[in-house]
């Protein structure tokens, strides 16, 4: 997929918008952004349904896969170590080639200067962290790194020793089973994430919806409360989503350009107010 023109022009219609969202960053207390697939589009990484997505090309995916890890750990691991599904070789081939686009950028930076408190995202892609986000809560887990399914601890992949005769690794920490840290179809978000989420949504006051129709639990939960408790919610996404109707904003058009523009605006804001 060819990612699109980096100079995209935004439509000058936009300019007031754009002034007004600025203003609602630098003025709000706690901004939290939420993030979904619509994001990492611009790094080259097709959603997974829908025209050029994953599944639509190869076939869906079993959705039962964390029932079949844990039925059989070892022989999921197998398929872990040596992938034989078209679309498991394509998912692996398109997140190992993919890049933090300027909208990942953007937000690394809203943090940097203190304009946003904390990024959840529902991507497993590890562009955010790759982009700089440090306060950074990925519900579906994060494809590079492995997790105790017991303690939740999270490790890098060299960490673990792997012996293929002897699957699952097991935690070092408490001796559980080790997976892959990506939330499976079946599988429970981890609880660790979901409370450190619901913890940074209460105090959120402005959140930022990107790239996501916030339409899937526990996603769709997180800008209702924020609205709920008299926030604002900034939508940023190419077209109208189910979450529209809801939003206190809506922005149009490619993230990486929304975002990049909105983060000078900021700049600038914050340098009139100094
Ligand atoms: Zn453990």
């Amino acid at each position: 997929m060819a990612p699109p023109p980096p100079e995209f022009e935004l439509d000058s219609s936009l300019g007031d918008d754009l002034a007004r969202v600025a203003q609602q960053l630098s003025a709000a207390g706690h901004v939290v952004a939420l993030t979904g697939a619509g994001l990492s589009v611009e790094s080259g990484i097709p959603p997974f349904r829908g025209p050029g997505g994953l599944w639509t090309k190869y076939g869906e995916p079993p959705m039962d896969g964390y029932r079949r890890f844990l039925e059989d750990p070892a022989a999921a691991w197998r398929e872990r170590l040596s992938p034989r599904a078209e679309w498991a070789l394509a998912l692996r081939d398109t997140l190992a080639a993919a890049e933090p686009n300027a909208g990942h950028r953007a937000l690394a930076e809203f943090e940097r200067i203190g304009l946003l408190g904390c990024v959840i995202t529902q991507n497993i892609d590890d562009l955010h962290a790759q982009a700089g986000s440090s306060n950074l809560l990925e519900i579906h887990g994060n494809h590079r790194l492995l997790r105790c399914l017991e303690c939740v601890r999270r490790f890098e992949p060299d960490a673990i020793a792997i012996d293929p005769d002897d699957l699952p690794p097991r935690c070092p920490d408490c001796g559980g089973p080790v997976k892959g840290d990506t939330v499976q179809f079946g599988e429970p978000i981890p609880p660790d994430v979901l409370r450190r989420c619901y913890a940074e949504v209460e105090r959120s006051d402005c959140m930022l919806v990107i790239g996501t129709s916030a339409t899937v639990y526990p996603a769709a939960d997180f800008p209702m409360e924020v609205l709920r408790r008299g926030g604002c919610v900034i939508e940023i996404n190419p077209t109208d989503t189910d979450f529209t109707a809801s939003a206190t904003e809506s922005l149009r058009g490619p993230a990486g350009a929304l975002l990049s523009r909105l983060l000078d605006l900021s700049k600038s804001e914050a340098g009139a107010a100094a």
